[in-house]
């Protein structure tokens, strides 16, 4: 009896770690920035959340001195 209880408890904490790596594994694969649009800095070309860039003239730009150093020329 009491080894129909081991593996009760084997089969279980193998559950609740199949149930816990299943839960961490979206998060790891998926970046969290996935779920926003990206956009290019027009001056730089780096890659950056939709809500973190500038933009300006339709265009978007990692940081205010890239708007300026594009724009200036
Ligand atoms: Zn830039």
């Amino acid at each position: 009896m009491s080894r129909l209880l081991f593996l009760f408890a084997v089969i279980a904490v193998v559950y609740w770690l199949l149930k816990s790596y299943r839960k961490q594994s979206p998060k790891q694969d998926v970046p969290a920035a996935a779920s926003e649009d990206m956009v290019r800095c027009t001056q730089c070309g780096v890659h950056l959340p939709k809500s973190e860039a500038m933009l300006a003239d339709g265009k978007f730009f990692c940081s205010e001195a890239h708007r300026r150093e594009y724009q200036s020329k």
